[in-house]
């Protein structure tokens, strides 16, 4: 069924199905001239807006409608989490060229509900046209956090230790794959695959950091684990050093690396999209922090770094060499398939 034979009206019927997952606040859904909603009182409302664009960001047949629909979404709830929030209403816009159908659209809601129900967020409104090439998708969400525990960039004070909630590298790799058509027949490339197409937005590891105070700035890592420490660095006005053998490299990544001859730490130094939460941590909160994260997770902070007042990032060597390192001079590891 094409999209033109089911009308406007047809469609939000269509879609609106299972779109509601939390009503309380909310007072018009999808269906009126606006959505309306109380935000919760007494916090800071936090929004954030993303726009994908098909042969920019994404590539329609590299990936499932499903996949697509989760995926834009993950990446929206994962600035939520970098702040320490909590997500609650999300919009989302898609404008849609003639020749996809309306299959499409229900595997791409059907991936976003998922993972909004899986996280109690709405998808509360948003607007669907035609488009005459390419698949345009732009969502907004709206979460909230109180006052005292939200996450900046700016926080990050010398001596503080800087940790990642998860592996890094792993999402670059599954492009890697993607982009190399791939046939996927193991374990190690199907993990890989799934860190790409399926990341895990931290939100609930973004809060107990956000609560535990012990945080002094977070960031989620989208452009790669240089691009993004280096945000933090320019926002607080510090440096940092990350020491090479504290990278977290899952078992799949050090096979992929292994097999096609990269370092597995320079990789995981320039991936992107990774969405694990960077987070910069006092030191005397650091061990707290650690335990009390580990026992709600059962997986562990990483640390991988300290702040230093250089203003610069370094890389420390287990043999103690040290080497400067600068976003631009990370580039070069980046595959020229990145932004597809
Ligand atoms: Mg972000």
């Amino acid at each position: 069924v094409k999209l033109g034979q089911i009308g406007e009206f047809g469609l939000i019927q269509r879609l609106s199905d299972g779109c509601l997952v939390r009503p309380d606040r909310v007072i018009k859904a999808i269906g009126d001239d606006c959505a309306a909603f109380f935000t919760v009182s007494d916090q800071i409302t936090l929004v954030t807006t993303d726009l994908l664009l098909e042969h920019i960001h994404f590539l329609k047949d590299a990936t499932s409608a499903y996949n697509l629909g989760y995926k834009s979404l993950a990446v929206n709830l994962s600035d939520i989490a970098a702040m320490g929030g909590v997500a609650q209403e999300a919009f989302v816009s898609i404008a849609i060229p003639p020749e996809y159908d309306v299959a499409f659209l229900d595997e791409f809601y059907k991936g976003m509900k998922a993972l909004a129900s899986r996280f109690n967020t709405n998808l509360l409104g948003g607007d669907t046209t035609g488009s005459k090439h390419d698949l345009m998708i732009s969502i907004s969400i709206v979460g909230s956090v109180p006052e005292k525990e939200m996450l900046c960039r700016n926080g990050a004070r010398r001596g503080d230790i800087i940790f990642s909630s998860g592996f890094l590298g792993d999402s670059k790799a599954g492009l890697s794959l993607i982009m190399n058509k791939q046939e996927i027949l193991t374990k190690e490339d199907r993990y890989l695959l799934d860190a790409h197409v399926l990341p895990k937005p931290y939100l609930d590891e973004g809060r107990v950091l956000a609560k535990s105070n012990a945080a002094t700035a977070c960031i989620d890592v989208s452009d790669g684990l240089v691009s993004d420490l280096t945000h933090i660095m320019e926002q607080s006005r510090v440096g940092a050093t990350l020491f090479a053998d504290q990278i977290p490299v899952s078992e799949p990544l050090k096979s992929f690396c292994h097999k096609h001859r990269f370092d597995p730490v320079s990789f995981s130094l320039s991936g992107g999209e990774d969405y694990t939460l960077l987070v910069t941590v006092s030191p005397e909160h650091a061990a707290g922090i650690c335990e009390t994260y580990y026992n709600v997770f059962k997986s562990p902070l990483y640390r991988i770094g300290v702040i230093t007042d250089s203003q610069v990032l370094q890389l420390q060597h287990p043999d103690g060499t040290i080497e400067n390192i600068t976003a631009s001079g990370w580039e070069h590891f980046k595959s020229s398939n990145d932004n597809v």
